[in-house]
């Protein structure tokens, strides 16, 4: 879309009223591509990159009917014509001159046509629209060839497709044994303690309170034993989380977090995962970092980083302390103030760990 937006090439062409062509002696092919009248009537032509078209009307006269028609440089190969329907009688394919190609449409008697506010308006380089009458009238569409853009096209349906798959594959969490792991999530900060502040004044320990309380639903329906170490804005220190896991005895601690730049730099974004221990730590972190990167395009991979915070250092089990993004970033902060992100980023934790108790065996 910003690809079309940048080409800005919004341009318009007025319809002339019984103007006489200029004869241009072009010999090329057509430059209509492909053309279609569509049941709200509205006229899309695809062109020859570039081209110069004139558009034409005509009151009805004894011989015909209101006429619409567009010139088009290059010649027409096979001239033809086209039964209409509802307002239109007919639509022509001609060769009014050597080297030229003229899309006629010929309405029937009654229509109400009003032609001065007609104007076609340029879509980008080979693309043009007008429209000719109102959906009052019943019509089905007419039309020869693609009009959409076919390249942009192209690009934007596998681009469909792709998010597609890639939704449908974070929002399918793999299956683990049920009822055999305990999780500990652990939401930073709290109460007093509003962690990092963000743009808009949104609060980190708010944040993260949302994001585990989606996690903890979402591995508590595949079978895991889940706990918070803090469910809401209550401000817990440090050790009580740290002894809350070791006394459950849980087999992985994972604390969320969310991050803030020195000066709030709006440019500083990006996702990092942490472990103190190697081994399982190490993995349950870099499983968690892989699926978080995915559900935030864009936002640098700030890696799967040794850290020495004192929840991951002084739990037993393995430890992973996440950071989700800059609250303080420009791209991370739009997103994270979003239930639907917070979501994202959800799934991708507890995928994350799932995957983590699925290699385990
Ligand atoms: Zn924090």
């Amino acid at each position: 879309m910003s690809k079309f937006l940048n080409k800005k090439l919004f341009h318009y062409l007025f319809v002339f009223l019984f103007l006489n062509s200029a004869l241009l002696p072009v010999k090329s092919s057509s430059a209509l591509a492909a053309w279609v009248l569509k049941a709200n009537g509205v006229l899309e032509l695809r062109t020859k990159s570039n081209t110069n078209l004139k558009a034409y009307f005509q009151k009805a006269n004894q011989i015909y009917g209101d006429r619409f028609w567009v010139d088009f440089p290059g010649e027409l190969k096979n001239p033809r014509r086209i039964k209409g329907n509802g307002p239109i009688k007919e639509i022509r394919l001609g060769k009014p001159d050597k080297g030229k190609t003229r899309l006629v449409i010929e309405f029937k008697e009654e229509t109400f046509l009003s032609p001065l506010t007609w104007r076609m308006i340029g879509l980008d380089q080979n693309r043009w629209r007008i429209k000719l009458f109102t959906p009052k009238y019943s019509f089905n569409k007419i039309g020869e060839g693609i009009v959409e853009n076919r390249k942009t096209n192209f690009k934007a349906n596998k681009k469909s497709s792709y998010i597609k798959k890639r939704v449908n594959d974070y929002l399918q969490l793999p299956d683990v044994k049920r009822n055999t792991f305990s999780v500990v999530i652990d939401p930073g900060h709290g109460g007093t303690d509003p962690g990092a502040i963000g743009i808009g004044g949104m609060r980190e320990a708010d944040v993260v309170l949302e994001v585990s309380k989606i996690v903890e639903k979402l591995l508590s329906e595949k079978g895991i034993k889940v706990r918070l170490t803090r469910n809401k804005e209550v401000d817990l220190d440090l050790p009580p989380r740290v002894s809350f896991a070791n006394n459950l005895d849980a087999d992985i601690f994972v604390s969320i977090h969310a991050n803030a730049s020195i000066g709030k730099k709006r440019n500083i974004n990006g996702l990092e995962t942490f472990y103190f221990r190697g081994g399982r730590g190490r993995l349950l972190a870099t499983r968690i970092q892989k699926q978080i990167l995915r559900v935030s395009p864009g936002s640098p991979d700030r890696g799967v980083k040794h850290g020495r915070f004192y929840v991951i250092k002084n739990t037993k089990m393995p430890a992973a302390l996440v950071e989700i993004g800059f609250l303080t970033g420009r791209l991370d902060a739009r997103r994270l103030e979003k239930t639907a992100h917070r979501k994202r980023i959800a799934y991708a934790i507890a995928k994350g760990i799932l995957e983590y108790f699925s290699k385990l065996g």
